[in-house]
């Protein structure tokens, strides 16, 4: 049986450039795609923080002007 070649890959790596592999694609080897892979994970991690709220530290004010010791003890 003539098998026919596979059809010309239609784009290329987005990481190297190289054509694109079929079984890879849209990338040309595993590797790239492991490599855009954690690409995209770095990106979805990298959130802005924008809602850092965190920082203000709760400073209980001591009752001023309570029952102060009159006479010191000694
Ligand atoms: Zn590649």
């Amino acid at each position: 049986m003539a098998q026919s070649e596979p059809p010309p890959p239609a784009g290329k790596c987005p990481i190297c450039g190289r054509p694109t592999e079929h079984a890879y694609r849209p990338f040309c080897s595993r590797r790239c795609a492991d490599v855009d892979l954690s690409r995209w994970l770095r990106g979805a991690y990298a959130i802005p923080d924008e809602a850092e709220d965190e920082d203000g530290e709760q400073r209980p004010e001591p009752p001023a002007g309570t029952d102060e010791p009159g006479p010191s003890r000694h």
